[in-house]
């Protein structure tokens, strides 16, 4: 056994140094080490080894494919010398020329934001979830405490896939909380980030595909002083600076209370055109989760409480980066992206 693969050894070794072409080489590898190579078909016989002697020609095969890999990866080198070498005295070659300049990419905006908030939000023990953006009607409306002729139905123009089959494009990521509330046992704290879809004539602050970022805690003896906390926190990690926040009373079916939360501007003291010179900014709406909201994702709603929030993730990024128009996100104008 050992004699053949020594002349096995001899005739590859041979074969590699005597190929003038990187084909050549590649043809060479092919058939000593491919899969029908003369290497498998060496192995292949293993089984007609007595099995006292297999350990040690299994030893010796795997040296073999060592030392032939060793080989032919110096041989590809010093062809790969030799082809350099002969470029360089071609006569047109001149070594004077200014290198090629690399075109590096850069990541979006929303990619930067989104990144951050996952940081300080697992940083909080917060988990990251992902739903489907093709939506059922209950998940979307129904189990969210927005039944079929509910009238909140008529801020969210729909796109739907299939009206039959009650097939929607998501209009936000708050279907994914009844996902969570159905799979996760509680307590627990989730975000949410993702694109959302509505039905809407496009400007400067509205678009038709926007991205939002859900957030959702669950537990016993969860209160509006926990979620305040919360939105403190992530705002100063965000902007880099203490921000005073206020609540408003808002209505959203699936919350109860319900909430809009203000930030104080972070861009002036006197009001400035962000602010709409009233030194507040809408952030989110926000809220307690809505029993019947905790009910339909199958909580004990008498156990358990447990706040959300629908960050415009859109508007976020536009805030952290005075951008003054939605579109110019989703549009791919490489000289916009080219500024993060
Ligand atoms: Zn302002």
């Amino acid at each position: 056994m050992s004699a053949e693969r020594a002349e096995l050894r001899e005739r590859a070794l041979a074969a590699i140094s005597a190929a003038r072409e990187p084909s050549e080489l590649a043809r060479v590898e092919r058939e000593f080490l491919g899969k029908d190579g003369a290497l498998g078909k060496l192995l292949g016989s293993i089984r007609d080894v007595p099995p006292a002697e297999r350990k040690a020609f299994g030893e010796g095969a795997n040296e073999l494919k060592r030392a032939l890999e060793a080989a032919l990866a110096e041989r590809r080198a010093v062809l790969e010398r030799e082809r350099l070498a002969a470029e360089r005295t071609d006569e047109h070659f001149d070594a004077t020329l200014p290198a090629r300049a690399l075109a590096h990419g850069s990541l979006h905006p929303l990619t930067h934001v989104v990144r951050r908030l996952e940081q300080i939000f697992s940083s909080m023990g917060y988990a990251i979830l992902d739903g489907p953006e093709v939506e059922l009607d209950a998940y979307n409306f129904e189990k969210l405490n927005i039944p079929h002729d509910h009238p909140a139905r008529e801020m969210h123009d729909t796109f739907w896939c299939d009206r039959e089959q009650r097939l929607l494009m998501r209009t936000h990521t708050s279907p994914v909380q009844i996902r969570a509330l159905e799979k996760m046992p509680p307590p627990f704290r989730a975000i949410v980030p993702g694109r959302c879809f509505r039905n809407e004539t496009t400007d400067a602050s509205h678009e038709h595909t926007f991205h939002q970022m859900e957030g959702l805690v669950v537990g016993e003896g969860i209160t509006v002083g926990h979620l305040i906390g919360t939105m403190k926190t992530f705002l100063r990690e965000v902007f880099q600076q203490e921000l005073e926040v206020r609540l408003r009373p808002g209505y959203f079916p699936f919350v109860e209370p319900g909430f809009e939360l203000d930030v104080r501007c972070p861009f002036c003291a006197q009001g400035c055109s962000v602010c709409k010179r009233s030194t507040w900014i809408e952030l989110c709406p926000c809220g307690m989760v809505h029993p019947a909201v905790l009910k339909a994702g199958g909580i004990d709603s008498q156990r358990y409480t447990g706040f959300a929030f629908g960050l415009g993730l859109s508007r976020l990024v536009m805030l952290r980066y005075g951008i003054d128009d939605i579109r110019h996100l989703m549009g791919a104008d490489v000289r916009f992206l080219e500024q993060f």
